[in-house]
């Protein structure tokens, strides 16, 4: 998905800070008081430079509300040169010191929560409640991590020659890229940051172009509450060019990035230069297979609530929907409704369960993939567009969609649909049902909903999918590793494993000669 270029604008006389970005978000600001804000955060303090900025646009009613100076070449060199100079002393440190400071810094950011809420419902659009819960599960991850410094642990190995032994050892890597969409700025930035300076490395962190300020703000936080200047820089600016500098630049041994699927492979090319190490959580079109056996209304809301959750913008949304046909109609009917109660609305409104999409450019293109499917087949239940009672010029609001039965190789079976809009197939049986799920260039997640232990593990066995949740919510897990097969990613986020992408082994033989 696109994000906003760059543009010109006038600066103010005064330097505001990241906390006045906050200030500014809770309170509601007209177009004409518009402010930038530096676009850097290097070495533990804010930095502007360029004259080009990229605007800050409240999804909710399409106006700019704040700007930040966008990032070129030359401050990505300076931060990733800041972050190499940092490298030394930090990755030295003992790893439960290591532990202890980033177990502090995580605490203080937890105090200031309250702090990240409204900035981020007035950037990304999402409610205050999921805004909330996004908050808290930022603090959580990093402090996780914090916990695991001191657990990152080699081997002894016995070796022919007993005389000798072997031992594989595990150092960090160096400087860490970490590339961060706009869906989830926070906990997709902590799924890097956290594990990479938790295992003794230094980050700079660039995020989506459309969604900088709330991790302006958290940077500020970390170091406030004692991360040494270095270990964590942010430079802002747009994928072409902050992000490309980013990922070529000489000293960054690791990229992390989450995002779309033809940015991820790119990122992997340029990788190939230098053979940098990469993660890459990409793009899903996550299957959930509904049985006649299930818990009907548990799975009708899991599917609602996988769906329209975040407005439909997430890597790990229900996308696709197969359902026993004997009971169908009655899942079909029981989603549509919950599909039709969701009050949409700005996600600081009073009783919005749903916000709007992140940008005009993101609803076009749902507009278009729901278009294109419905040109060729199925039947759209509720939904379609933008709600009635919203003005579609204003906010960037849709609807929550259900279409039913279209076309096996429509744009909606077999394209990413990063936003509200859900298609529902009727299937025979159990061997359908997992043969569709299979049939998609995508294997992020994957849900299946049964009583029956024996069709609940042969869809365990045989989904093509890097997680699989049976009768449960579609919820992330600190405790389990994540990551996608196919097209979907390469790696793991999460988890004891997340540390081994932020790590390298030796292996090291001690001889007694
Ligand atoms: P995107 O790929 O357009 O952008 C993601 C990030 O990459 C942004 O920070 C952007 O500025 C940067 N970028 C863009 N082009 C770049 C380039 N050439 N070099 C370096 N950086 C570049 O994705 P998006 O539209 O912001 O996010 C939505 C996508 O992210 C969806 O496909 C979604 O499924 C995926 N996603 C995946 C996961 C996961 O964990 N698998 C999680 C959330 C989102």
């Amino acid at each position: 998905m696109s994000e906003a270029k760059p543009s010109v604008q006038a600066r103010p006389e005064a330097e505001p800070s990241h906390q006045d970005a906050r200030r500014e978000a809770s309170r509601g600001n007209p177009p004409e008081t518009v402010k930038t804000f530096p676009g850097s955060f290097i070495g533990g303090a804010c930095h502007r430079n360029g004259d080009a900025v990229l605007p800050v646009v409240n999804p909710a009613d399409g106006r700019t509300f704040a700007a930040v100076v966008a990032a070129d070449e030359a401050d990505m060199d300076r931060a990733v040169q800041v972050a190499c100079a940092a490298f030394p002393g930090w990755s030295e440190l003992a790893a439960s010191k290591r532990g202890e400071i980033v177990g502090r810094a995580a605490r203080h950011v937890e105090a200031h929560l309250k702090e990240l809420i409204p900035i981020l419902t007035r950037e990304q659009g999402k409610t205050l409640l999921e805004s909330r819960i996004e908050a808290q599960r930022f603090g959580e991850n990093i402090a996780w991590f914090a916990d695991l410094a001191d657990k990152v642990h080699g081997e002894r190995v016995s070796l022919p020659d007993l005389t000798t032994y072997g031992l594989v050892v595990r150092k960090p890597i160096g400087v860490c890229g970490a590339i961060v969409p706009w869906n989830f700025p926070l906990t997709l930035a902590a799924n890097k940051v956290a594990p990479a300076i938790a295992a003794g490395n230094t980050v700079v962190a660039k995020p989506a172009g459309t969604t900088p300020l709330t991790t302006l703000r958290f940077a500020e936080l970390l170091s406030e509450g004692g991360l040494p200047e270095g270990v964590f820089n942010v430079i802002t600016g747009s994928g072409s060019v902050a992000g490309e500098a980013l990922v070529t630049h000489p000293l960054v041994r690791k990229v992390a990035f989450t995002g779309s699927t033809p940015v991820g492979e790119r990122i992997m090319a340029l990788c190939a230069n230098g053979v940098k190490r990469v993660t890459l959580e990409l793009g899903g079109s996550d299957p959930m297979i509904i049985c006649d056996d299930a818990d009907l209304a548990a799975a009708a809301s899991a599917a609602s609530m996988g769906r329209f959750y975040n407005c439909g913008q997430a890597c790990l949304a229900v996308k696709r929907v197969y359902v026993f046909d004997s009971v169908a109609d009655e899942v079909i009917e029981a989603i549509a409704v919950k599909a039709r109660r969701l009050k949409v609305g700005p996600g600081d409104a009073e009783g919005t369960q749903m916000g709007p999409m992140h940008t005009a450019a993101g609803r076009a293109e749902l507009a278009g993939q729901l278009e294109r499917t419905l040109a060729a087949g199925g039947q759209l239940l509720t939904g379609g567009g933008p709600p009635e009672d919203l003005e579609p010029a204003d906010g960037f609001f849709f609807a929550p969609t259900v279409v039913v039965d279209p076309p096996h190789d429509s744009p909606m079976a077999r394209e990413e649909v990063f936003g509200p809009a859900l298609p529902i197939w009727r299937v025979g049986d159990l061997d359908e049902a997992i043969e569709r799920a299979n049939d998609s260039p995508f294997g992020l997640g994957s849900s299946v909903w049964t009583r029956d232990l024996h069709r609940a593990r042969q869809a365990a066995a045989r989904i093509d999918a890097g997680y699989t949740w049976i009768n449960s919510r579609t919820k992330v897990y600190d405790e389990l590793p994540f990551g996608g097969w196919k097209s979907s990613g390469y790696g793991k986020e999460h988890g004891q494993e997340a540390l081994d992408f932020y790590t390298e082994s030796k292996s090291v033989v001690l001889g007694s000669g």
